[in-house]
């Protein structure tokens, strides 16, 4: 049995400012067959990292492609993604013949000429690997589950919690299907239901923690192999954005089709409860100082560099200052050329320094301020879950009461790394600022005795009215009040 792996993943926020090139790859997983690290997936490669532990145990041959993935930013180059395509293609091609593929895919990649990435990657691999070959793909939730990319795969997989700890997990689970349909002990059957809507779905909040867990108790019974929640990608402009839920059934795929319906209108039934209440940012300001319990971590999703955001956004810091709060940190802010002041001047330095604010209109206006350089690190990295992520070069300033993690690699908060790597203890703090919509709980969640979101005027609007569509199908709620979900496969 030869399965073949490889993956190519972003997350394109098509309204960014940051155009992606083939070196926004280079700068985060850009490895070639045989050089992908045994210890811990990289971001999306976890399919390639479960078989290879598994190949000989199972019984099967891994022959491993290139693997590809850059932060999110905006929409990839067309001549850098037909390189990496063409060249994991190639590598499929010399590996022939194939029982199955196993795809690490992000599944809200855009180039320019391909909306839909993942179906030309998928259309391209089905014609090599031929129509008998069991495809199987993990994707991330904020994805965009396009007719296409069901049609042409045998399983997709997506992961089920938001902070993302279960990538390994959900790799296990495509790979099992892939393995037990190679076997001749399943047919997997895909049924999609398209929910009509767009939302944020953070698992670490009681609605959607139920319906996560009642999802999962229902795997591996009664012929149900998989069930997948695609809480969708807000920031691109494509046809196919949206929330929709993918049942994989053994064989009965018009069993499949009445559990997709049915926990799809539960979806559906769930909008406008699955965000956590946003604040103004001198609300919330106000309410950290006030709390008795510290630390109080504060995120500021509207500039995550998870969801495509520069992550230079000043506006929560700026008023942090102005407001003489002490005791806080703030990061990351993305700034390679301060942190190369910062370096220039050397540890303990004092000086005028111009940070932040940079990227775009919606970075807010760069902070003039004297500041302190309290650390200087190289090749910082932070944890997310058992990934190590690299945040390049960092320093640490102090404005005021206020200490500010600076990175090179831009990031979202992730891990404690991202503060502790300059000698800023989080848990030590009154406040913690953290630009992250929610990964930031894994790590940051457990420390806080509060956690505060904040609606500030970074680039990613949560209300998603105010994105400037033109492609998305409609209707779609909340953009349209009435809208008409349905099964779509
Ligand atoms: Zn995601």
């Amino acid at each position: 049995m030869r399965l073949f792996a490889a993956t190519i993943a972003t997350e394109t926020n098509t309204f960014s400012p940051l155009p992606t090139s083939i070196e926004g790859y280079r700068e985060s997983v850009f490895l070639r067959p045989g050089e992908h690290p045994d210890e811990a997936p990289l971001m999306c490669t976890a399919p390639l990292l479960v078989a290879r532990r598994r190949a000989k145990a199972e019984g099967f041959t891994l022959i491993e492609g290139s693997c590809f993935a850059a932060c999110p930013a905006g929409t990839t180059n067309r001549q850098d993604y037909e390189f990496m395509r063409d060249e994991i293609l190639a590598q499929l091609k010399a590996a022939l013949p194939v029982d199955g593929v196993l795809l690490g895919l992000h599944g809200a990649m855009v180039a320019h000429g391909y909306d839909d990435v993942e179906g030309d990657i998928l259309e391209r691999v089905r014609a090599l690997a031929g129509p008998k070959a069991v495809i199987g793909v993990e994707l991330d939730p904020h994805c965009h589950l396009t007719l296409k990319r069901v049609r042409l795969a045998d399983v997709i997989v997506l992961y089920k919690e938001f902070p993302h700890t279960d990538v390994v997990e959900r790799a296990e689970d495509v790979l099992d299907i892939v393995l037990k349909t190679l076997r001749g002990q399943a047919r997997p059957a895909m049924s999609l239901y398209d929910c009509r809507q767009i939302g944020t779905y953070p698992t670490t909040l009681p609605l959607m923690r139920g319906f996560v867990d009642k999802i999962k108790a229902m795997e591996g019974k009664d012929g149900v192999l998989s069930i997948s929640i695609g809480h969708c990608f807000p920031y691109a402009d494509v046809p196919e954005l949206g929330g929709r839920i993918l049942v994989v059934m053994n064989g009965d795929k018009v069993k499949g089709d009445a559990l997709a319906r049915r926990i799809g209108e539960e979806f559906v039934s769930m909008r406008g409860k699955t965000m956590p209440n946003y604040l103004g940012v001198d609300e919330a300001i106000t309410a950290a100082v006030a709390a008795n319990e510290t630390p109080v971590v504060m995120a500021d999703p509207a500039d995550n560099a998870g969801g495509g955001a520069p992550s230079d956004n000043t506006t929560i810091l700026r008023r942090l200052i102005e407001r003489q709060v002490t005791d806080a940190a703030v990061g990351p802010i993305w700034d390679p050329v301060a942190v190369r002041l910062c370096f220039d001047a050397g540890l303990g330095a004092e000086l005028p320094l111009r940070f932040g604010g940079k990227i775009g209109p919606r970075s807010a206006a760069p902070i003039d301020a004297t500041v302190k350089v309290t650390a200087l690190a190289r090749d910082c990295w932070q944890s997310f879950g058992p990934a190590k992520v690299a945040l390049g070069d960092c320093a640490a300033v102090r404005v005021g009461g206020v200490e500010v993690a600076l990175i090179t690699k831009r990031n979202q908060a992730l891990g404690l790394e991202l503060f502790t790597n300059l000698g800023i203890d989080p848990r030590a703090k009154k406040l913690v600022v953290v630009k992250s919509t929610n990964h930031f709980m894994a790590a940051f969640g457990p420390i806080a005795k509060r956690v505060l979101y904040v609606e500030s005027d970074g680039p990613l609007s949560r209300d998603f009215r105010k994105i400037p569509y033109t492609k998305v199908m409609r209707p779609i709620w909340p953009l349209d009040e009435r809208t008409e979900p349905g099964l779509i496969l």
